[in-house]
């Protein structure tokens, strides 16, 4: 049976920057608290948190004084910034700069004159850290829309200026697009930047190819990442027989049965020793 990895699933550079950053500071022995956890994936949560990171929500995070604590790639609001300085918090802000350059544009284009005819869109799910981010550069004011189904809560007579999540899809970001352009008033001006990250989008045509070269895709990824959902779809669209799991643990066996070849994969949050650890599973019990 062949089993192949995915050289191009695993990490993507915010994670990676991020994940050091800790390793770096726990490394000097320092006692360290991460603001929710470090990555969308368990397993690597597990990990870090043997190494001493000590993983905290934000209701947490507003009682402890004089620590160190990490922000993670997705990024916070300004109001975390402002409660880590009244608690003598160290930041160690490892909000990935992609992200954070999004945050920055959304400020600038909120505190632009006459926010108050405009409506600040961003395209992304509801209660995500970055989405919380982004929404916070805005005072609380951005619409956030979900999918392409949910356009039709804004206001077509006001203006429009539309953001993504940096993981959200390339195609639904797109359709959102043009049912805006087709329904703005000829009074209003629409706007829209694809601030949607390459990381992510550029491993879309990849998967796609990855996923139809092989029998059986198994889908390694945490149930709360945002882009492992996309990128599984993606291959499910091509592969009928995708499965989504989270650990080795998870492969049932009558899924690779008749098969000669399975493809492993995964997201931007799968950490790669997780990937191998289920090929090893399945060369295990193969023998
Ligand atoms: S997906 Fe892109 S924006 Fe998000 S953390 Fe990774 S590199 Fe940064």
């Amino acid at each position: 049976m062949n089993i192949e990895i995915d050289n191009g699933s695993g990490f993507c550079f915010g994670v990676t920057r991020a994940i050091n950053k800790a390793e770096e500071e726990l490394s000097k022995g320092s006692k360290l608290y991460c603001l929710g956890d470090i990555v969308h994936n368990g397993k690597e949560c597990d990990r870090l948190r043997k190494l001493g990171l000590i993983t905290i929500n934000h209701d947490e995070f507003a009682t402890l004084k004089s620590a160190k604590v990490l922000l993670r790639a997705h990024g916070e609001p300004p109001t975390t910034y402002t409660q880590a300085q009244t608690n003598a918090i160290e930041v160690i802000d490892a909000t990935c700069p992609v992200v954070l350059h999004l945050q920055e544009r959304i400020k600038k284009e909120y505190s632009e004159v006459d926010s108050s005819n405009k409506q600040i869109v961003i395209f992304g799910k509801k209660g995500h850290a970055e989405v919380m981010g982004l929404v916070g550069q805005t005072n609380g004011k951005a619409i956030v829309i979900e999918s392409p189904e949910e356009v039709d809560k804004l206001d077509f007579n006001k203006d429009i200026c539309l953001y993504s999540q940096t993981t959200k899809s390339l195609d639904d970001f797109r359709k959102i697009v043009e049912y805006i352009k087709q329904h703005i008033s000829p009074s209003a001006t629409f706007r829209y930047y694809d601030t949607i990250c390459r990381q992510v989008a550029n491993r879309m045509p990849h998967i796609r190819d990855f996923a139809s070269r092989h029998d059986v895709i198994l889908f390694v990824c945490g149930k709360k990442s945002s882009n492992g959902r996309v990128l599984y779809e993606e291959c499910k669209s091509v592969n009928p027989n995708s499965y989504l799991i989270d650990s080795a643990t998870e492969i049932d066996f009558t899924w690779l049965e008749n098969c000669h070849s399975i493809g492993i994969c995964g997201a931007t949050s799968t950490p790669k020793w997780l990937m191998e650890e289920c090929a090893k599973r399945i060369q295990k019990e193969g023998e």
